[in-house]
């Protein structure tokens, strides 16, 4: 057992997890409150810090954070009893495990959920250097970013990113909905997404 996440710790994570939504509402990817950042904490057993639901991402403040278990579901000691985790924070959780991913984006990026409505098997990226920023090389290899359906039940949601889960492809398109991108910390889930939305969209604009 790790020790339990302090109110002190929890508020120096959601100044973290506000900073980086400043950057993802600026570029327009987390419009009208949609969207949601989350930091690992702790392993055994997993706690995140996730950004509070209902609020504008570009506005977010330390204290616009909770910190949430394996399933998603706000931790009973909540350090900030005022504030509620996104329904996604369900799925946040499964990707942090199955992925050991140490931080999860999730943004409402156009680019992806159009690329997801033309390939809905999976969308095949190739032969391009922004791929090196995915981990992967920009000759000879191919990238399947998985798509799987909509749904408002984030383990049916899970269920299926685990099914499709590539640990050499640290993304997942939901469509009709939006990007998840995952990383060791949340620069690297960051500079993952901002590679992963300019792949996206010079396949969307080359393959007419
Ligand atoms: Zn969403």
């Amino acid at each position: 057992m790790s020790e339990p996440v302090s109110p002190e710790e929890l508020v120096t994570a959601g100044e973290r997890l506000a900073a980086e939504s400043a950057r993802f509402a600026a570029l327009g990817w987390m419009r009208g409150t949609s969207g949601n950042l989350s930091l690992r904490l702790r392993d055994d057993p997993l706690r995140l810090a996730v950004t509070a639901s209902g609020r504008d991402k570009g506005e977010l403040r330390g204290e616009d954070v909770v910190l949430v278990d394996g399933a998603g579901a706000a931790v009973p000691e909540q350090p900030n009893p005022d504030q509620r985790p996104s329904a996604e924070a369900g799925l946040h959780a499964r990707i942090a495990a199955v992925a050991g991913a140490g931080a999860v984006v999730h943004v409402h990026v156009l680019s992806p959920v159009l690329a997801a409505e033309r390939w809905p098997d999976g969308v095949r990226l190739r032969d391009l250097e922004m791929l090196k920023g995915l981990g992967r090389s920009a000759h000879d290899d191919e990238m399947v970013v998985p798509v799987v359906p909509n749904s408002q039940d984030m383990r049916e949601l899970g269920d299926a990113f685990e099914a499709g889960f590539d640990p050499a492809t640290p993304a997942l398109i939901v469509a009709r909905h939006g990007l998840y991108v995952w990383g060791r910390d949340l620069a690297q889930a960051r500079h993952r997404a901002e590679c992963l939305e300019w792949l996206v969209s010079f396949r969307l604009a080359a393959d007419r």
